[in-house]
């Protein structure tokens, strides 16, 4: 698998970097890595810092690691694992050799705070968790020191072996950085190093009971690995002072530079695990993969494309601000993509049937029809047209409003790739229920030509009646009825905010025959309704397909708007 292609873009981290190759800080190295919690599947804002750390690694000629930050057991799984693999190969990127799990560090670390202990740098402190966050102090004051703070180091050896060899239980102990308890970045208050959790742990097993803390940990594992430039998100900011406190009092084979970039937040939907965990659970949707999710899983069973996600990310770029992003600009990638290679076919997602009274009965005509007019080379097919056909219900209207250019009583359209019908006869149900429509065809007007060159306004889609294939189609809106639930009403759950029009199916839809042959993962414009990619639910017998987006693209709206004001 090859790495994929970026058209570079500057900004700050690869200004930094750029700098650091010119003083040769790291010996001409640059060496970036992805580090994953595996407690949950990746969504499109762990996208952008894939795209920024691989990305990084190709520009700059260098490696980026894939690392399992796996020191929480009690939250991760190897589904999450695998799950993360497959994200990553999917968008394009490749780790060769070197994936890595913090957990494979743990007798390293471990040896790393005992030498801290010795050093009188760490201290075993038997504060609950509750005292220990009372005895740290506000942003105001200052903290307070903790009884067990000047504990020996012999003392503090003896301990933190017991804890080690389970003799404690679960939040009886932690192991703590003696750093400064009125320091006024609240991180360097005596930071907790080790935890003891009694815990299986999905790779080291019931090996151990005591497990690092990320702050503690992080550093130690990018030093390890010969990261150079350790690239992560904001909130970190204010914890780079302890990353480096512990690089610079561990004998550390290098001392990776800790840079922080804002992550990216998209309107109209939820990005925390937590968040997406609970809706999964609770099956609020129907797992990772729903399509409504900003997963990964959930955008390419959507139909989004790797190559639109890269986009996605190379546009929104790296800032140091918070931003929201709206969620039409990844839209608008993934139309950007597809209308260079969605082949163009035709579907009537909700069918009316109409009888063209003059045409001959039991004739069926091949009619050319081009597959991309984006792409010439992508050739043409044939396409049935008999003497029944399905149009789309809104393609008809008795009581046409003004600018109503499709179907009426007495009017003409042109059926794409076909020829032109006029409406003679609207049929009803006893309900008054329109459920045919009787249409006579002008025979010269195949592939749009006619004698008298009248002006045909309206283009529909059709499908012929005896050859339709049928379908179910889902189609899909955003997942929160607001852009921000955290701006909204506080005492109101995020849940509460969930769109229940986010999933519609169509159930009778009929589509062109060429498509029953069409595998999952395949994507399609249909004709005025948008893109379109053949389900996993989907079968030859019943095809599914899910709306990836509509045709509507707001985002070239939104900008439209801006160049002109
Ligand atoms: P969440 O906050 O969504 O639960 P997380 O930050 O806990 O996610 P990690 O598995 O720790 O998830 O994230 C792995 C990497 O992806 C980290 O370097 C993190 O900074 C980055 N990342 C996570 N969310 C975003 C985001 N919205 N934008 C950019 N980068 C992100
Ligand atoms: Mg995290």
């Amino acid at each position: 698998m090859s790495n994929a292609e970026f058209t570079p873009t500057p900004n700050f981290i690869k200004a930094i970097i750029a700098n650091d190759l010119e003083t040769n800080k790291y010996g001409g190295r640059v060496h970036t890595r992805f580090p994953p919690e595996p407690n949950g599947y990746l969504h499109i804002g762990h996208a952008k810092s894939i795209c920024l750390n691989f990305g990084l690694a190709l520009e700059f000629k260098g490696r980026c690691n894939l690392r399992f930050d796996d020191t929480n057991p009690s939250k991760e799984d190897v589904e999450y694992v695998e799950s993360i693999k497959t994200d990553v190969r999917w968008l394009g990127f490749d780790w060769e050799d070197r994936e890595y799990y913090a957990s494979d560090y743990f007798p390293q670390l471990y040896e790393f705070a005992l030498r801290l202990i010795r050093k009188g740098k760490a201290y075993v402190d038997d504060l609950s968790a509750e005292k220990i966050r009372e005895y740290r102090g506000t942003l105001t004051e200052p903290g307070k020191e903790s009884p067990y703070r000047n504990r020996s180091p012999e003392e503090n050896l003896a301990l933190f072996e017991r804890m080690r060899s389970g003799e404690f239980p679960d939040g009886s102990r932690v192991l703590r950085a003696k750093i400064d308890m009125a320091s006024p970045n609240l991180n360097l208050r005596d930071p907790v190093m080790y935890r003891i959790l009694h815990a299986e742990h999905h790779r080291t097993g019931n090996a151990w009971c005591i497990y690092p803390m990320y702050d503690f940990a992080h550093g130690q594992c990018d030093s390890i690995e010969g990261i150079t430039h350790s690239i992560c998100t904001l909130e970190f900011e204010d914890h780079r002072p302890f990353y480096d406190w512990v690089l610079d009092n561990l004998p550390v084979p290098c001392h990776p530079q800790q840079i922080e970039f804002a992550r990216l937040n998209l309107n109209y939907t939820v990005m925390s695990k937590r968040k997406l965990l609970e809706l999964v659970d609770k099956a609020y949707v129907r797992g990772w993969d729903d399509p409504r999710l900003p997963t990964l899983a959930g955008l390419r069973r959507r139909g989004f494309t790797p190559e639109a996600i890269r986009a996605f990310a190379e546009t929104v770029g790296v800032a140091k601000r918070e931003s929201m992003v709206d969620m039409a600009l990844l839209e608008h990638c993934l139309r950007e993509d597809l209308n260079r290679r969605a082949q163009r076919v035709m579907a009537v997602l909700r069918p009316l049937k109409v009888v063209i009274t003059n045409y001959p009965e039991g004739r069926v005509e091949e009619m050319d029809a081009e597959n991309n007019p984006e792409d010439p080379g992508a050739g043409t097919r044939k396409l049935p047209f008999s003497r029944e056909i399905f149009i789309e219900q809104d393609d008809f209207r008795e009581d046409p409003p003004r600018k109503f250019f499709r179907l009426s009583p007495g009017r003409e359209i042109r059926l794409k790739h076909a020829y032109y019908i006029r409406c003679d006869e609207v049929v009803k149900d006893a309900q008054g229920r329109i459920v045919e429509l009787r249409c006579s065809y002008d025979p010269e007007s195949r592939g749009g030509g006619t004698r008298d060159n009248r002006k045909v306004q309206g283009t529909s889609h059709w499908v012929s009646v005896a050859h339709a294939v049928n379908a179910e189609v889902r189609l899909y809106d955003k997942l929160l009825s607001v852009p921000d639930a955290a701006a909204e009403k506080e005492e109101k759950d995020f849940k509460e905010y969930l769109n229940p029009g986010s999933l519609e199916i169509l159930k009778g839809c009929k589509v062109e025959p060429s498509l029953a042959a069409a595998g999952p993962g395949r994507f399609f414009q249909f004709l005025r309704q948008g893109y379109f990619c053949v389900d996993a639910d989907s079968t030859p017998e019943k095809p599914v397909f899910n709306r990836s987006v509509t045709l509507r693209d707001s985002w070239a709206k939104i900008e439209k708007a801006q160049q002109d004001k």
